[in-house]
């Protein structure tokens, strides 16, 4: 059990305000007593390239790459969606599925172009997050986590981002963004993995 003040400290890999908040959110709803930062010297690093076919070594890659100048706890995430019917796609190209800067709307219309005629088990698709944290220049954890859904024929819901709006969770009977935050937190593939990853780190 780690005790002292300063290891009590995350370091997010990441210059991206709104994924530090979320993964805040995320730390205060399980009750685990962690400070969560952006990495304060993330900007003064060259960006680390995403470019290993699985999501594991783009978040360990990162997590390492961002870590090496820092003391404390570092840990970076990869996510995307997987549609076993395209043979994995979009995977770890989710966010640039349709082109570096596609738009959410652009992507979702490129994944319902390719699932056209596709059926039942066909539009099954599930959500990956991987979660690395790296302590002095070694992994301290590597997580996974995973959430099973469908892709429907047509976007549902305004909240949440990226593939959301065609992403439909059959438990809630709804699209992830049709759910509140808190509710689609408690079954995504990131609020799982984080939880489990706090759960690692204690
Ligand atoms: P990254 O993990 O920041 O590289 O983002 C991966 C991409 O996967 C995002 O840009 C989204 O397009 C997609 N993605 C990952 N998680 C979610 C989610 O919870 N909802 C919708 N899209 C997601």
């Amino acid at each position: 059990m780690m005790d002292t003040k300063e290891a009590r400290k995350l370091y997010l890999a990441s210059g991206n305000a709104g994924k530090l908040k979320e993964f805040q959110v995320l730390g205060e709803t399980c009750g685990k007593n962690w400070q969560l930062e952006l990495l304060p010297d993330y900007a003064k690093f060259r960006g680390f390239e995403e470019s290993a076919p699985t999501f594991a070594e783009n978040a360990a890659g990162k997590a390492l790459y961002y870590s090496r100048q820092s003391d404390g706890i570092v840990f970076a995430d990869d996510s995307g969606l997987v549609v076993p019917a395209l043979g994995g796609a979009p995977g770890v190209f989710s966010a640039r599925y349709a082109g570096p800067e596609a738009s959410n709307e652009q992507k979702i219309a490129k994944l319902l172009f390719e699932m056209k005629g596709l059926e039942g088990a066909d539009r099954s698709a599930h959500f990956v997050c991987v979660i690395a944290a790296v302590r002095g220049g070694r992994a301290a954890a590597v997580v996974s986590e995973k959430v099973d859904g469908e892709i429907l024929e047509a976007p549902r819901g305004s909240d949440g981002f990226g593939y959301d709006p065609v992403f439909f969770f059959p438990p809630s009977r709804k699209t992830f963004a049709e759910l509140r935050a808190e509710e689609k937190s408690q079954h995504s593939h990131r609020g799982k993995a984080f939880r489990r990853l706090l759960e690692v780190l204690e």
